[in-house]
């Protein structure tokens, strides 16, 4: 297949299909490992250094020691969209507890395993952008801080997932997620904000959130427009009546939420203050960023 993707694992680039890994690996058997989603634009990586700090940091609240150094990590990132030679698309950087026995104990894996993927990336429909999207809240609530803290990208996403499972049933591409006093998380794969008065709102990392790497540049590019904006806990009632609601996320960027569990938010098309951040995060992702080919 002349069409296969080149593929980094361990310390080599491989075709897809001969990027194995073995069925002993605790990533596999346990979720046992962590992760990064990254966007490159234009021939740079986004937030490079950013999501190369999470993944060493969500490594090491899980005491798995990353086989290399960060400076080598970011030379694997951009190596394997050079061998893709790809412009735009999305990175997949995992690290396992490696091979192990079928005991739980992460003392019988002597290697971590690292791979990275670079590959296109399949967006959200362009008018679902000014139209906004419906979701739901999830019956499932989030995990508690206090026992798999959401901060750790790792690889067990079964609480999110069996969000997802109850979006998809109920015909919708996201579930928001409370945490387990009922304050608003975030959505499976997103963050969430609203806006009320012309003022923005983001639920602070200690209600057990991911501290979403889009979240923080949005947090930013909305202080520099002089746009107010506060982490705060709030309810499922303070997004009902929100003028505007929007999710950010590597692959959605900034996204319109104009219903929620059946009631209209605002206007029920997107805001203004979510199209000018948009817009702002487009224009500053497309111009910023580690290079790739220089
Ligand atoms: N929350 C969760 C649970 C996620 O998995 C993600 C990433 N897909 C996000 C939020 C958004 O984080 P980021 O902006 O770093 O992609």
């Amino acid at each position: 297949m002349s069409d296969e993707l080149i593929i980094y694992l361990d310390g080599e680039y491989v075709k897809e299909s001969e990027a194995k890994v073995s069925v002993f690996d605790h990533g596999l058997l346990y979720g046992d490992g962590v992760f990064e989603g990254i966007r490159f634009y234009n021939g740079r990586i986004f937030k490079c250094k950013e999501h190369i700090d999470r993944i060493f940091a969500a490594a090491k609240a899980i005491m798995l020691e990353i086989p290399m150094s960060k400076e080598e990590m970011k030379e694997v990132l951009i190596e394997t969209c050079r061998r893709n030679n790809l412009k735009d698309g999305y990175i997949r950087l995992v690290v396992t507890r490696g091979r192990g026995d079928l005991g739980l104990s992460p003392t019988k894996c002597p290697k971590p395993t690292v791979f990275c993927i670079a590959s296109t990336i399949t967006l959200y429909p362009k008018e679902m952008y000014e139209k906004g999207m419906p979701i739901i809240t999830a019956a499932q609530r989030r995990n508690k801080a206090t026992i798999v803290d959401p901060q750790v990208k790792s690889l067990n996403y079964l609480n999110n997932i069996l969000a997802k499972i109850e979006a998809n049933r109920a015909g919708a591409s996201e579930a928001l997620m409370l945490n387990h006093d009922g304050i608003v998380a975030e959505c499976t794969g997103d963050n969430i904000f609203i806006v009320k008065d012309g003022v923005i709102y983001t639920p602070p990392i200690h209600v057990g959130i991911l501290d979403g790497i889009t979240r923080r540049t949005i947090m930013d590019l909305a202080k520099e427009m002089g746009i107010e904006i506060y982490e705060k806990e709030f309810t499922l009632y303070n997004v009902y009546n929100a003028d505007e609601c929007f999710l950010t996320g590597t692959a959605a960027e900034a996204i319109a939420v104009t219903q929620v569990d059946g009631r209209t938010i605002g206007s029920g098309v997107a805001g203004p203050i979510t199209k000018k951040l948009l817009k702002a995060f487009q224009e500053y992702a497309r111009n910023n960023g580690e290079p790739i080919y220089e």
